[in-house]
């Protein structure tokens, strides 16, 4: 585990395979994503390093049901006064209720998903959902925060928006692996461009991915123009 400061408010814990996100407001902790199965020792760690008890963490906000950002959601959930946010359309996968739906690789992306060992990552455990989310609700930190639908990556994927801070966590609509752009590994592809394109549209000073580097305010210009591939 590794912690980032990216602003005083914001850090980024590095994990084995995804980042998440530390948010302070005072002595409340919102995480965004939890990586995958079995690192919430990790997270309490980084919450530690920080100088706060792991009761500083309120609320958990997943930006989509797959197993390398929802992963430790179900640990998390176990946490005294813990409470998990979700986009209701991923809500039942998250849940257990549903098995997640089968990927929609292209070739390439196929080729991907092994070479980066994803095949081998474990499942999510199945995890409480106490809030169910919708486009345009608000999620009471960082000032107000706003929730995106950003259907495409999966149905119930979201990005969350703090207008206040300029911050907004992509989910995996959007990725800096290499260089900043569409992500990768969609359910369906022409939604998720769709999404991709409203994200582009937003004021954001720090762009906050799924994978990778945050993206500063001067490259997310450029996504506007050069994020989406030709097809
Ligand atoms: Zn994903």
């Amino acid at each position: 585990m590794e912690l980032v400061e990216l602003r005083p408010e914001l850090h980024l814990v590095r994990l084995s395979f995804a980042p998440v996100y530390l948010w302070r407001d005072g002595d409340t902790l919102t995480l965004i994503d939890t990586g995958i199965a079995a690192e919430s020792g990790e997270i309490a760690a980084a919450i530690e390093l920080l100088g706060l008890p792991t009761a500083a963490l309120r609320t958990v906000v997943l930006t989509h049901c797959h197993q390398d950002h929802a992963g430790s959601a179900g640990e998390l959930a176990a946490w005294p006064g813990v409470r998990v946010l979700a986009h209701r359309a991923d809500a039942p996968v998250l849940r257990g209720e549903v098995p997640g739906p089968p990927p929609n690789f292209t070739p390439a992306e196929a080729r991907l998903h092994r070479q980066v060992g994803a095949h081998l990552l474990p499942a999510a455990p199945p995890t409480r959902v106490d809030r169910e989310l919708a486009d345009g609700d608000t999620i009471e930190f960082g000032g107000g925060a706003v929730v995106v639908g950003t259907p495409g990556h999966t149905d119930g994927s979201i990005a969350v928006w703090l207008p206040a801070a300029g911050v907004l966590f992509t989910g995996d609509t959007v990725s800096n692996v290499g260089e900043p752009r569409f992500g990768v590994f969609h359910l369906d592809r022409p939604a998720a461009m769709a999404s991709f394109r409203r994200l582009t549209e937003l004021p954001v000073t720090l762009g906050c991915v799924g994978h990778g580097a945050p993206i500063t305010e001067r490259e997310w210009v450029t996504l506007r123009e050069d994020g989406l591939p030709e097809a």
